[in-house]
């Protein structure tokens, strides 16, 4: 039986995109060679390349000085690569700490420049994204994270710092319609809302690079991709390709169909945990994601140092889940509960069936 694919990351993809995928390692385009052989240098390829960058400049409608690049290392190499193309040793980032990728990208930057903390909801275990903060005028750049995978938080605002805005869009990217050009870099791994793991997209407004005087590794340096379109060695070929495909998708339902819908199995989830008398959110409900929507069983929880343990009841729910044919909601390792991820691709009939499954298991179990 076909799951209905609630993880995280890597994360559910259209269907029909994984059927193109699926011909793309039999038959390239028509070139009688798999993706996972043809050269990079292929013209089949670099148009793939190609198409994939102007795609993403499309639905972003981007000015022209921002550069699209497909490169390698996950969100996580972003974490380090951001401070070191973008922030002198006596210079000053500005992080929001709104949650644990957040965190781990601030304590990245601290390796490269001072590291000044604008916010930081840590001490509420990261239920809301502080809408007080202070940036300076003077820093170097303002990171965000737009939407917080681990604890189900996104921005519904965005901060205006005088200084360059970086945001690590991982798990919202291309989820809604956003002025894309506010931000001066931004960056996602693909394995969560646009493709397969391999690849991450950055665009970058190409006017703040260049100013930080350390020397930079050839394959660190933002430049290098931007001079060799990406193609500076060989990319992740199949994750570009993915991406490509999903872009394609993303591209012929349009952003604000994606919107509309997006919001339509939220509210609906939201609705559901909150008239249910057995399942609780656990965050603030103005900050509520609408890509990781997180809850729990609250009367069973015990809180567990260190961590959070999955209780008996949610156990329970989790294998009373599976019978439906739903998979991945079990909440991230260090907070317990359940997260069911309803990144674009999830139809809305899988969010049905999680709410019918959550229903039946309330009346045998409240
Ligand atoms: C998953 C995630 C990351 C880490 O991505 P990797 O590609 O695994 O390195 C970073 N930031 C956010 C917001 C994420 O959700």
């Amino acid at each position: 039986m076909k799951k209905i694919n609630f993880y995280s990351g890597p994360a559910i993809l259209p269907q029909e995109v994984m059927e193109q995928a699926k011909e793309g390692i039999t038959d390239f385009a028509g070139t009688g060679l798999s993706i996972l052989e043809i050269s990079h240098r292929s013209k089949e390829f670099v148009k793939v390349m190609e198409d994939a960058r102007s795609l993403v400049k499309e639905l972003m409608q981007l000015k022209d000085d921002r550069e699209v690049l497909f490169l390698q290392g996950g969100g996580s190499s972003q974490f380090f690569m951001v401070p070191m193309n973008l922030l002198n040793t006596n210079e000053t980032a500005e992080y929001f700490d709104t949650g644990q990728w957040a965190h781990g990208a601030m304590e990245e930057a601290k390796n490269f420049g001072h590291v000044h903390v604008a916010c930081s909801s840590k001490a509420d275990k990261y239920r809301h994204i502080p809408t007080q903060y202070q940036v300076s005028d003077f820093s170097k750049y303002l990171h965000i994270t737009s939407n917080n995978t681990v604890y189900g938080t996104q921005f519904h605002w965005w901060p205006q710092p005088k200084c360059a805005t970086v945001v690590d869009m991982s798990s919202d990217i291309f989820s809604r319609k956003v002025d894309y050009n506010r931000f001066d870099l931004i960056y996602a791994g693909a394995q969560k809302n646009m493709g397969a793991a391999g690849t991450t997209l950055v665009v970058v407004n190409k006017n703040i690079l260049g100013s930080v005087d350390r020397k930079l590794p050839k394959m660190l340096d933002y430049r290098t991709h931007i001079n060799a379109q990406s193609m500076s060695n060989t990319p992740s070929c199949f994750a570009v390709y993915v991406s490509y495909l999903t872009l394609q998708w993303i591209k012929k339902q349009g952003l604000q169909a994606i919107e509309e819908r997006n919001t339509r199995k939220a509210n609906k989830l939201y609705a559901a945990i909150d008239s249910s008398s057995l399942f609780k959110g656990t965050v603030a409900n103005e900050d509520r994601s609408q890509m990781n929507v997180c809850f729990n069983i609250p009367s069973t929880t015990l809180p567990v140092e260190g961590g959070a343990s999955t209780n008996l009841l949610e156990e329970k729910f989790i294998a009373f889940a599976a019978n439906y044919g739903i998979v991945g909601i079990k909440g991230y390792r260090t907070v317990g509960g359940f997260r069911a991820s309803i990144y674009n691709a999830m139809p809305e009939s899988g969010v049905d069936i999680l709410i019918e499954a959550m229903r039946e298991f309330e009346r045998s179990h409240a």
